[in-house]
């Protein structure tokens, strides 16, 4: 199964991937993730996208396409795999409709995670990961404990906030996603690949939804490809 995750920074598209990840055993790929190891390890890449993204704005496509190409080329893409994060603007859907032509890997789907802007701010105002197992918290809405900690992890280590959630980045964040990734919305309505999933909901329901559209999408591209 292959698909991509589309939705504001805060819809989601991070936690429910992990648990398609579990359900489906396919990678998820997020370059945020990518981008975010990168600039950790001070590789070139990741020096190069590093003010972008301090500053809420896209890297440049060449550096995140390149980042896809390579991690589409490993073998465990070869069941699939969950696009989360990627194509950003409609020049890396483009793209990324060639290279999938050219590894003979069409979408089975785009699914939006739909939410209203208010409840994007909050999501990400509070929004802590911790800096162990990578598990995603939100301290305004699911408060994890005082002080907060990981419950997952048997040391607890503490919960960190991602520099971009800060309040000034988030605003310009949510910007760039209503300018450069929501024209995406009808690109993928258009080609017919669009699915839509409401996401103010819990986690485990807002799953549900997504599982059963994916599961539909992929049994009706099986279906025409049977004939
Ligand atoms: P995310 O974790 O998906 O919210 O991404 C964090 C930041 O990484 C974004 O604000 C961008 O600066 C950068 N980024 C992630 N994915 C992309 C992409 N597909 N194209 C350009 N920049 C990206």
């Amino acid at each position: 199964m292959r698909i991509v995750l589309l939705g504001a920074p805060g819809s989601g598209k991070g936690t429910q991937s992990q648990l398609l990840v579990e359900a489906y055993r396919v990678p998820q790929i997020s370059t945020g993730d990518l981008l975010r190891e990168a600039v950790a390890r001070r590789t070139d890449l990741g020096v190069r996208a590093k003010a972008a993204m301090d500053q809420g704005r896209l890297v440049d496509d060449a550096i995140v396409l390149e980042m896809i190409r390579e991690r589409l080329a490993r073998p465990d893409t070869a069941t699939g795999f969950i696009l989360d994060g990627f194509p950003r603007n409609i020049p890396q859907a483009v793209a990324l409709e060639k290279l999938l032509a050219d590894l003979g890997q069409p979408l089975d789907a785009v699914v939006l995670m739909n939410l209203d802007l208010g409840v994007l701010f909050k999501r990400l105002t509070g929004r802590r990961t911790c800096a162990d197992c990578g598990r995603v918290f939100n301290i305004l809405t699911s408060p994890p404990g005082t002080p907060p900690h990981c419950t997952r992890c048997d040391d607890h280590p503490t919960l960190v906030q991602r520099p971009d959630d800060c309040e000034s980045v988030i605003g310009k964040r949510l910007e760039v996603y209503e300018a450069q990734t929501k024209p995406l919305i009808q690109h993928y309505s258009d080609n017919g690949l669009l699915r839509v999933v409401e996401a103010d909901a819990e986690i485990a329901s807002v799953f549900r939804e997504l599982h059963r559209v994916i599961d539909a999408a992929v049994e009706r591209n099986r279906r025409a490809r049977a004939g």
